[in-house]
């Protein structure tokens, strides 16, 4: 890296429509905050971009002063990955534009959008695109990194649903990447993550999704040994409308829960019917399963059920999390999950399986980077808590009990969901597509210049 001088700084951040933030600057431990609050950055200069051309100079810059370059959208990344020490950030929360068009369910999105936001507009029409669970999430982390959520047995990954975007490369310069232009690297933004370049703007294809049925059935611990060998035989199988996912978690001391149940580890099902009242009946095993505790399932309008846990995960929570991808889960794993949802460490910490099947499963498993078509889940272990005292408790429940689970996973892991976890586990993660990502990395940044992430490095 050369010295970074002020004159040039200057230069710079006279350049943009947005601004600069530096150490100093009154704004900058604020600008640098990850979600996590474990991850502690603290970048050489943020770039708070406005527009594409923000972004084409942010790029030109970092590279001539040979920066290391961040890519940041939400700042959800578990890592961090969204930052970067002594580096530039290219922080796109100024690319908030968000256009649907209702003919051609589509909608274009900035590079910078927070799901919330793309779950208000797409509803005002009466439509939904598929993304996760959790409101403050980052669009462009979340959709380039493959994207489970609600809509993923019904509609697919977000990934299955993207269908262009606009991309600025290593060069500076701008392209779109979809079907017909440069489907090379279409193909990669299909879960490379931030890899190949800033995308500022991506389409989704948008489905009628209004109201929903929705919300948790929660059960006593005790149970977890039948429920989840009867959820894991019922989802697969389960009608493509029909999604609901596996969670052990601690009921939150708030107001909407009965006073009961507060702070007590329960076994729960969070589901999601994108077909309202009419497919209710779809719920009734469910029901019948012994044990339940708490019916919270309800129809209301979908971004209610999207952001239904953003008040209990507000950002600066300690994260530690590990991740990997199920097929099936026999019966000593059962067992197993069984043991390790007794020692949740802390009320916030959980444990979720999504269902990745149903539509998600009609994508063939080199169609996209998402190598991992085979899978019915992605399990993640997440240790969560605001005390950073605890940091040592969530971290060692997290890894134990995916090291405990590992020998019965799929392989793979969805990078969106675990930490820095080295390059292992990224070329595990995409198996097969790994050696064509490379070859994309190499034709579109052979530099490595996008290297703050889950990295693909450019082929020989
Ligand atoms: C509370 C919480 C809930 C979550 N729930 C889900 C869920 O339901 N489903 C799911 O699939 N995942 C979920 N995730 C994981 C999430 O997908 C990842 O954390 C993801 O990295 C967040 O994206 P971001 O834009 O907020 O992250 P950032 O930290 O801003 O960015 C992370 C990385 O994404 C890339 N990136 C981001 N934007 C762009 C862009 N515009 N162009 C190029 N690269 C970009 C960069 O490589 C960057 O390093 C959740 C995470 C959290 C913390």
């Amino acid at each position: 890296m050369t010295e970074l001088l002020d004159t040039n700084v200057d230069d710079f951040a006279g350049k943009l429509h947005g601004s600069v933030t530096r150490p100093g600057d009154s704004d900058y431990d604020e600008a640098r905050a990850l979600y996590n609050a474990m991850i502690d950055k603290k970048p050489a200069l943020i770039a708070r971009c406005a527009d594409v051309d923000d972004v084409v100079a942010g790029v030109k810059f970092g590279r001539e002063q040979g920066l290391d370059i961040a890519i940041r959208c939400g700042g959800h990344n578990g890592p961090g990955l969204g930052s970067v020490d002594d580096g530039l950030v290219i922080d796109l929360a100024g690319l908030k534009s968000i256009s649907v068009d209702a003919d051609s369910r589509t909608a274009t999105i900035g590079g910078g959008c927070l799901l919330k936001e793309v779950d208000a507009a797409t509803h005002e029409q009466g439509m939904a695109t598929p993304a996760g669970i959790v409101g403050t999430t980052g669009a462009g982390g979340l959709i380039l990194g493959g994207g489970m959520g609600y809509l993923s047995r019904t509609y697919g990954l977000s990934i299955d649903n993207l269908l262009g975007a606009e991309i600025v490369l290593a060069d500076g310069s701008v392209v779109t990447a979809d079907e017909n232009e440069n489907d090379d690297l279409y193909w990669a933004l299909r879960g490379g993550g931030g890899n190949f370049g800033v995308v500022t703007q991506m389409k989704m294809r948008l489905h009628p999704v209004s109201n929903v049925l929705a919300g948790p059935m929660l059960w006593e611990l005790d149970q977890t040994v039948d429920l989840l060998k009867w959820y894991r035989d019922f989802i697969v199988n389960a009608p493509e409308d029909v999604y609901g996912f596996f969670a052990f978690l601690t009921v939150p001391p708030a107001p909407i829960f009965p006073e009961e149940l507060h702070l007590k580890k329960v076994t729960g099902i969070v589901w999601c019917l994108p077909g309202g009242e009419d497919d209710s009946k779809a719920l009734d095993e469910a029901r019948s399963q012994p044990g339940l505790v708490l019916d919270g399932v309800q129809e209301m309008p979908f971004p209610a059920i999207q952001g239904a846990f953003d008040e209990l995960y507000p950002p600066g929570d300690q994260w530690y999390w590990r991740a990997d991808f199920v097929e099936t889960i026999p019966d000593e794993a059962v067992q197993l999950h069984a043991e390790w949802s007794e020692k949740l460490p802390t009320w916030k910490s959980t444990m979720h399986l999504y269902p990745i099947n149903g539509a998600a499963h009609k994508v063939g498993p080199t169609e996209t980077p998402w190598a991992y078509r085979n899978a019915n889940w992605g399990a993640v272990m997440a240790g969560v808590d605001p005390d950073p005292e605890n940091v040592g408790a969530i971290s060692a429940w997290s890894k134990g009990y995916q090291e405990a689970l590992h020998p019965y996973s799929a392989g793979g892991v969805y990078l969106n969901m675990i930490m820095d976890e080295g390059q292992d586990r990224i070329r595990a993660a995409y198996g097969q597509n790994y050696d064509r990502l490379a070859k994309i990395k190499a034709k579109y940044d052979p530099d490595n210049l996008f290297h703050v992430n889950q990295n693909i490095k450019p082929a020989d």
